[in-house]
């Protein structure tokens, strides 16, 4: 059996209510991401199998990130994966470090390849084509505070995501 995996930052529920906002400020764009699915994916793995799977909370069993903020100012189309997100031009440096060691991690141990560097972003719409209809009215933080390993699962009501494991960021 395999699942298909990324690991993750959610954004926080307590976080979530501008999002939400923006979402109907531009509604139309496209499909609406659930409040309860935002987050930040920080590699993308692909369908991994069992042993795969132990082998990598083997290897990331001791993950650590301190406790950090994005900052978000730009909403940004991506008009080929037709996703429209929230995107910053800043990262924590931890943050960008670890998405990279997890990113080379998964293709050194034959999981997914990623093709270009980690952007930091939430998609907030799918099947977007047009550019967004307003600029980001302001700045939009997301505190990061625990990591997620996440299984991904279609559902006939769209994507549905389970943590399989999570790790708290510390002070
Ligand atoms: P759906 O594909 O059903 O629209 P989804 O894209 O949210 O939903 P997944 O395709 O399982 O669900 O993706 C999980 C996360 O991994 C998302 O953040 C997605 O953007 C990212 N992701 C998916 N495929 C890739 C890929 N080939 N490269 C980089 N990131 C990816
Ligand atoms: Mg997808």
């Amino acid at each position: 059996m395999a699942n298909r995996l990324f690991f993750a930052i959610p954004v926080p529920r307590s976080q979530q209510l501008p999002l939400l906002k923006l979402q109907t400020q531009l509604e139309g764009a496209g499909r609406a991401v659930l409040a309860s699915n935002f987050h930040i994916t920080l590699a993308f793995l692909g369908s991994v199998n069992a042993s795969a799977q132990q082998q990598l909370l083997h290897r990331w069993q001791d993950l650590t990130l301190p406790r950090c903020q994005l900052q978000f100012d730009q909403l940004t189309l991506w008009p080929q994966a037709q996703v429209l997100a929230l995107t910053g031009r800043h990262c924590p440096t931890p943050l960008y470090q670890l998405a990279g060691a997890l990113q080379r991690d998964a293709a050194q141990h034959g999981l997914h390849q990623s093709s270009r560097g980690f952007r930091p972003h939430v998609t907030l719409f799918r099947g977007a084509t047009a550019e967004p209809a307003l600029p980001l009215p302001q700045p939009i933080q997301v505190d990061c505070r625990e990591v997620q390993l996440m299984i991904s699962e279609p559902t006939p009501a769209g994507v549905s995501y389970q943590p399989l494991k999570r790790w708290p960021c510390h002070d």
